[in-house]
């Protein structure tokens, strides 16, 4: 458990949490907002122009976030959302989603 999340579970029973618990984040292929944990982040370094799946929390660059559905990441390429991503980068979200 990294320190983020053990000084949220620490505000949730004190039951002073000023951090939301939840945090919203919009599909980028289907537009349906929900919890980012349900989300898989895909994440464009700012330096390398390198694409991340599922990022740790330290990396930083521009964040998509998609749907765990099969249609969502057809969706995506087919819209060209996703238009960095590299055949590898589609075979790893494949992988997350099934
Ligand atoms: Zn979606």
């Amino acid at each position: 458990m990294n320190k983020f999340f053990e000084e949220k579970l620490k505000n949730k029973l004190k039951g002073t949490s000023k951090v939301p618990l939840v945090v919203l984040r919009k599909c980028t292929a289907c537009g349906k907002i929900t919890d980012r944990k349900d989300l898989i982040r895909i994440l464009k370094n700012y330096k390398t122009s390198q694409i991340i799946i599922n990022p740790n929390p330290n990396e930083f660059g521009r964040s998509t976030y998609i749907c765990r559905n099969p249609e969502c990441l057809k969706n995506a390429i087919k819209k060209k959302r996703l238009k960095n991503l590299t055949p590898e980068n589609i075979e790893e979200i494949n992988n997350l989603i099934n």
